[in-house]
């Protein structure tokens, strides 16, 4: 598979670069699809005289607007929101909504860049996009949060439908946010739809197994790399960044199936205990009490905290990633791959640099990109879609159990993808292939659009 961009698919990177200037994190997310799509359009020679890749990547819609706000004390504040609809060639746009202070345009076109292609994989009629802001919900009190999403939906709402585009969480938006902006499309629009939004509480039309997919996939998605390596996850030592929803579910994942995680974060340090996380303890404390992970160790006087420590200096079999954009890099991946860890699994979006997935890649341990790798929680979206639809709620069991289903279904079919392009063991090859291809054709026959 070719490293280097050939010569038409660079012209169209170029043409990417120039006409989306400052936006870093889509040029990368731009580049890792494009590389390997040399041999796709050997095979799909209409791909490329339908342009459908300089379709792909030029959004069919974006939308940013002004989030005008109150705080307690009676301040005005403003932020920026976004909202970009990448592609519906597969079905409604579909992704989650981000709010943190990082949040500018470029970061809204990688993440969405990134779902459409995982959300073709996931195999249900979804398309693709994403949305946020740069609001910061860290140390809002719940009314500030309300004030916020209230405004926020006040000018999303027409751009959405159960349809048309259909978001859900991402960082810094849960269920209580989730909650706020439902509340006000509600009392906006007159309607209660539920297949808008997609993460929504268990008691107003929300799917049991929603909280927990994108971690308890991953942990499937690097489950079944290992069986094709003849190995397990139980007995193996873990590491995983963050302390977030997806962070939580996937250690909770990891343990059900017997391995032991040795360390987790947030965004100011680590904590690492090597007799294994206490889980109830992180949930108390990150999903109840909203508290910094440091206070840890006020509980466990044998796990240890180091304030902007770096997690993946610390030994193990197995890193999920599961935190935030790029934050493995080369010479992490490099310290990972030296300490003996076998498998990677991407909870985050995009969590590895350029440099490290090389590092992965030259190594030959089992690495599942974020595409493929978290594509459990979008997956349960489109189930919660399906559940809103038919007036339906299913049980814990079954809801998991197509989980499981799915997860394995794109495992065996990314794996398939890269050996049919004769680059065995390469799931980054193998999810761009695929996802593209599922895309390209949905697109054809659509003519034009
Ligand atoms: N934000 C999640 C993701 O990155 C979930 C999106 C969704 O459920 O729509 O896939």
């Amino acid at each position: 598979m070719a490293v280097v961009l050939e010569e038409k698919i660079e012209a169209i990177y170029r043409q990417v670069i120039a006409r989306n200037p400052g936006e870093g994190e889509f040029h990368q997310a731009v580049k890792e699809v494009l590389e390997t799509l040399g041999p796709v359009l050997v095979k799909y020679p209409e791909f490329a005289h339908q342009k459908i890749i300089q379709r792909v990547c030029e959004p069919e819609r974006q939308i940013i607007f002004r989030v005008p706000w109150q705080d307690d004390k009676g301040e005005v504040h403003i932020n920026r929101g976004f909202r970009v609809e990448f592609n519906s060639a597969i079905g409604p746009y579909k992704g989650g909504l981000r709010f943190h202070p990082s949040v500018y345009l470029g970061i809204i076109k990688f993440l969405g860049f990134e779902q459409l292609f995982k959300n073709a994989l996931t195999g249900m009629p979804i398309g693709g996009g994403k949305g946020g802001s740069d609001f910061d919900p860290k140390g809002k009190s719940d009314n500030e949060i309300m004030r916020f999403c209230q405004s926020f939906m006040t000018e999303l709402y027409r751009h959405l439908g159960e349809y048309t585009d259909v978001p859900a969480g991402d960082i810094g938006v849960g269920g209580r946010e989730l909650g706020f902006l439902f509340g006000q499309y509600k009392r906006i629009t007159n309607r209660y739809e539920s297949g808008v939004l997609t993460g929504k509480g268990i008691g107003w039309g929300g799917s049991l197994v929603r909280k927990e997919a994108t971690g308890y996939g991953a942990v499937y998605f690097v489950r079944e790399m290992l069986k094709v390596r003849k190995n397990s996850v139980e007995g193996k030592n873990c590491v995983v960044s963050g302390s977030g929803n997806v962070a939580i579910y996937t250690m909770e994942k990891l343990q059900q199936l017997g391995a032991k995680v040795v360390a987790c974060s947030d965004s100011n340090g680590i904590i690492v205990h090597e007799k294994g996380i206490d889980l109830d303890l992180v949930k108390r404390l990150k999903e109840v009490e909203r508290r910094r992970i440091g206070d840890y160790v006020s509980y466990h006087k044998d796990a240890k905290y180091v304030q902007g420590g770096n997690i993946w200096e610390v030994p193990c079999q197995i890193a999920m990633p599961s935190a935030t954009q790029n934050e493995i890099n080369g010479k992490d991946a490099a310290t990972l791959v030296k300490n003996g860890c076998i498998a990677v699994g991407e909870g985050a979006n995009m969590p590895t640099t350029p440099e490290g997935v090389k590092v992965f890649l030259d190594a030959k341990i089992a690495y599942g990109p974020g595409k493929a790798a978290n594509a459990g929680g979008v997956a349960t979206s489109a189930l919660e879609m399906q559940q809103n639809a038919s007036r339906d709620s299913w049980t814990f069991e079954f809801t998991e159990r197509k989980l499981d289903d799915i997860m394995t279904r794109i495992h065996a079919t990314t794996y398939e993808t890269a050996e049919e392009f004769g680059v065995s063991g390469n799931y980054v090859a193998g999810a761009n292939v695929l996802s593209f291809i599922k895309v390209a054709q949905a697109m054809v026959p659509l003519g034009l659009i």
